[in-house]
């Protein structure tokens, strides 16, 4: 019948039946992929507020502390005034308590003991009826969570720890149970009492709590999220949404005490539900999800990824949710954000600014061990990589190794010229730059002081636009007034460009202007020119020596020996010739993608040597990886997308160029510190990267100026 029909989804028709289902269990399997994929992005955000958390939470109870302090304060001032007219005046004891309670409390030492005394009685008088309201819950959380990390007690508690006399250690061991008994009652004992007196307030009886008030003020909604927190969902974001809605709530008469509600609502933003909570059940549900996942790992294909570069990480990070077992290979521990390396350079950062370890990056993600080697090879054959010591084979490859400096076959000069490509060059570029002004310092032949203030950078590209700039507004107003023989605002800066112009990717308009920036800044541009020699003693420029006892090098770059590895010829620079989809020809499953690839995935063009582009590769790479594992079709090309070129010159002065749009000045400055910031891997990295940028700007100082290694060696 169904036949006659023509029903081809019939038994008659299995393979019909055989495609739908497969269709349907791919369905099935793409959305659980996604919703894994999810699943550890939001394990990795909520890690994230955790920290965030924790931070705001130190300063939190800084405020509550002050804040405490400080209505004792007033509280013992208002009653002296009145102590004249009162026929039973304050006892001597709870005089000096509260006397000395504000000093104690702003400082946070002695706090627990100060906060019993309060909470027991001589709080009582602290502000009649406040004591059964939010201020008591805040001495509350002082008494049995402590004073937090800005806080003497805090500063003490490792000391005192150790400190071999029986009484103190037993505190010491109390105040320890007393921070884990805090970490479980605080949140729920805070939720459970700003729920009651936020619902109370409102007029609505909350069953099963038994509560009423005159005010019939509150909208369904507020009940909704006084729910929220009795039961602990959701809580940070109601408890910071409540924040926002505490002025209405004040205004209703319900909160008069409105700043120590605030400070408890956002304590408990900062802390969380706790484990009393349905957002604690969930945190451990998830920690617990993502250690069954470890066990999967075994009996799926192998992904090896060499280099936790930009590329390199884009492709274990694409890689999260599919059902592969990843080793990302590393001759280093972190993962470096070479856009600000210059910055280092110059002693604006430090180098724990911008790089972070890759197991930081990663520790979410449980199909991938990160290991620390440096590889030396590949065995294409017995598809095994090589390390000097091990071998480790692989199902797919990526090759993500990035590129090394190139000094046109004149290796010779390297000594003389170092480039910036890693973190020690970076420091070793820094130490090299600041011993030039000590030696000139105290040179006396005036020759020798005039070659030791001289620099010359090679490289009118934006690595080396950046470092002259850097370097002449180093040399201009960073170091004033700090030597005796020498002005270092008399340095000469020269950038040597063998191009007609600076900056030769970004459009004319905007390499002009980047020229004038540098000349404004008093570096010397030499456009046309061309480095005949480099010796330790200075730069032969077509023919012309300038005495110069640094220079720097940016001004070529070489792919890593990555072709030689999979016997591939390389384009001029080295590069691995790879095809549309980022394979390397002959060799299956086996990606190269970022600095050591030649991809002519721009439009038909070669894709530039640049972070997006090498991050673009690497989930691509990625791309290719999971269509093959899941049996699925080559995916579309790799096609680049560029959204721009940015470069800085000083302060207040870069390049911008996003597409059609071009901006300079000022305004290009800020957004390229701001593209900066937010590219940047790490919270910390962001906060300790603006306050430099902060301090800098403010005070014109540069605040890593170290001299590292052999201080001799220059
Ligand atoms: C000073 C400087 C400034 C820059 N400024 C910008 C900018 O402003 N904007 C921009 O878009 N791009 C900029 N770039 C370019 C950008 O940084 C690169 O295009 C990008 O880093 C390429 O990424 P990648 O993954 O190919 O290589 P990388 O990010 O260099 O990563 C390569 C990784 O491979 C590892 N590795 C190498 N060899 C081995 C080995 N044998 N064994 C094990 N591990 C190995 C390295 O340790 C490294 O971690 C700059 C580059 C430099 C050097």
């Amino acid at each position: 019948m169904n036949s006659m029909n023509g029903d081809r989804s019939s038994p008659d028709h299995p393979e019909v039946l055989g495609a739908a289902r497969k269709a349907a269990l791919g369905v099935c399997a793409s959305f659980l992929e996604r919703v894994s994929a999810g699943f550890e992005d939001w394990v990795a955000i909520g890690r994230n507020v955790v920290i965030a958390g924790n931070f705001a939470h130190a300063f939190l109870l800084l405020a509550a502390r002050i804040w405490l302090g400080q209505a004792i304060f007033v509280h013992q001032i208002m009653m002296m005034m009145r102590a004249e007219g009162f026929a039973e005046a304050p006892s001597v004891g709870a005089t000096l308590i509260r006397s000395i309670a504000p000093l104690l409390l702003a400082t946070g030492l002695v706090t627990r003991p100060v906060a019993l005394l309060l909470v027991l009685g001589v709080g009582q008088s602290l502000a009649g009826t406040h004591l059964a309201g939010p201020q008591a819950v805040l001495l509350i959380w002082l008494l049995i969570g402590g004073a937090g990390p800005l806080s003497l007690d805090f500063l003490l508690r490792g000391g005192l720890a150790r400190v071999p006399v029986w009484a103190v250690r037993t505190i010491s061991r109390l105040y320890a149970w007393s921070d884990a008994l805090g970490d479980f009652v605080l949140p729920v004992g805070t939720r459970l009492y700003l729920a009651l007196v936020i619902a109370g307030g409102t007029g609505f009886a909350m069953w099963p709590v038994p509560l009423t008030s005159e005010l019939v003020t509150a909208p369904w909604s507020m009940l909704l999220l006084c729910w929220s927190l009795l039961l602990g969902v959701a809580t940070r974001p109601v408890a910071v949404l409540l924040c926002a809605l505490a002025p209405p709530i004040v205004l209703s008469g319900v909160a008069p005490d409105r700043f120590e509600v605030t400070l408890l609502l956002l304590l408990l933003a900062a802390k969380g539900a706790g484990w009393l909570s349905l957002d604690g059940l969930a945190a451990r549900w998830a920690s617990t999800g993502l250690r069954m996942r470890d066990h999967a790992a075994e009996a799926v294909p192998h992904v090896v990824v060499v280099g936790g570069g930009f590329g390199g990480i884009a492709a274990v990070r694409a890689l999260r949710a599919t059902a592969c077992r990843i080793t990302l290979i590393d001759r280093r521990n972190h993962y470096l954000f070479q856009p600000l390396l210059y910055q280092v350079a110059t002693a604006a950062l430090s180098p724990a600014d911008i790089a972070i370890p890759i197991r930081s990056i990663l520790r979410d993600q449980r199909n991938v061990a990160v290991r620390l080697g440096e590889v030396i090879g590949v065995d294409s054959a017995a598809r095994e990589v090589l390390l000097p010591e091990e071998r480790i084979p692989f199902d797919y490859l990526i090759v993500a190794t990035g590129a090394q400096h190139s000094y046109f076959g004149r290796d010779e000069w390297a000594a003389h010229a170092p480039g910036l490509k890693s973190i020690e060059d970076a420091t070793a570029m820094r130490s090299r730059m600041l011993l030039a002004f000590e030696q000139a310092e105290s040179e006396e032949n005036p020759a020798k002081r005039e070659a030791w203030l001289t620099f010359v950078v090679v490289g009118g590209g934006p690595t080396g636009v950046e470092l002259a700039g850097a370097l002449a507004e180093l040399a201009r107003t960073g170091l004033d007034q700090e030597y005796r023989a020498i002005d270092p605002a008399t340095t000469r800066v020269i950038l040597v460009q063998s191009a007609p112009r600076v900056l030769p990717a970004f459009s004319t308009v905007l390499s002009t202007h980047a020229e004038r920036s540098l000349r404004e800044l008093g570096v010397e541009v030499r456009t046309n020119a061309k480095v005949t020699h480099i010796d330790r003693q200075g730069v032969d420029i077509d023919g012309g020596r300038i005495a110069a006892r640094t220079t720097f090098w940016a001004a070529g770059v070489a792919a890593s020996p990555a072709a030689k590895w999979l016997s591939q010829d390389g384009d001029k620079s080295g590069r691995i010739f790879v095809d549309d989809n980022l394979a390397v020809p002959g060799c299956p499953g086996v990606f190269a993608v970022g600095d050591t690839a030649a991809s002519n995935g721009w439009a038909g063009g070669g894709v530039p040597g640049l972070a997006p582009a090498a991050k673009q590769q690497g989930r691509y790479a990625a791309t290719m990886i999971r269509a093959a594992i899941k049996g699925h079709g080559v995916p579309d090309a790799f096609r680049y997308r560029h959204y721009g070129n940015l470069a800085t010159i000083g302060r207040l002065a870069a390049v911008v160029e996003l597409r059609s749009f071009r901006l300079w000045g000022a305004p290009a400055w800020w957004l390229w510190g701001f593209a900066h910031v937010l590219l940047l891997a790490g919270g910390r990295n962001r906060v300790a990267v603006v306050m430099n940028w902060l301090w800098a700007y403010l005070t014109y100082r540069r605040g890593t100026r170290l001299i590292t290694g052999n201080t001799m060696d220059v």
